[in-house]
């Protein structure tokens, strides 16, 4: 489907639905346009790129992008998992004796509250929240 918004020489605008740009060009040569407020045939586009529409389109589309998406986290989330120590609510206490020691560079992961981060970006260190994608749900 596509919208036109059409154009009248009454100077009136309003919009219609084609099921194609084919469609319109025929139905304006036959005179099949009419003004909704005065019904004249004088009527042409006026603008010349069509929003094209299609909800299933739209959907699958963003589907593919989510599942997109979660492939990536999930990729990140195997390579922190295999990169990384898992700490897990140590989190805060473990990114500052790292910081601050600067004994290793493994880097590490694990759970911290919002208040937690906070507290840590704020001291200048580097930490970064990752949605955390769930291996199991589809
Ligand atoms: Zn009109």
């Amino acid at each position: 489907m596509i919208k036109y918004n059409l154009i009248c020489k009454c100077g009136k605008t309003f919009e219609s639905w084609f099921s194609s740009s084919d469609s319109y060009d025929t139905l304006w040569k036959k005179k099949l346009i009419n003004c909704i407020y005065c019904n004249s045939t004088s009527v042409k586009k006026s603008v010349m790129a069509p929003n094209l529409f299609s909800k299933t389109n739209k959907i699958s589309k963003n589907t593919k992008l989510k599942k997109k998406m979660k492939k990536q986290l999930l990729n990140l989330r195997k390579y922190i998992e295999k990169n990384c120590k898992n700490v897990g609510d140590n989190f805060s206490h473990e990114v500052r004796s790292i910081h601050y020691d600067k004994k290793t560079s493994k880097g590490i992961y694990g759970t911290a509250t919002p208040e937690e981060t906070t507290e840590l970006i704020e001291e200048g260190i580097d930490v970064t929240t990752i949605p955390w994608v769930n291996k199991s749900e589809n």
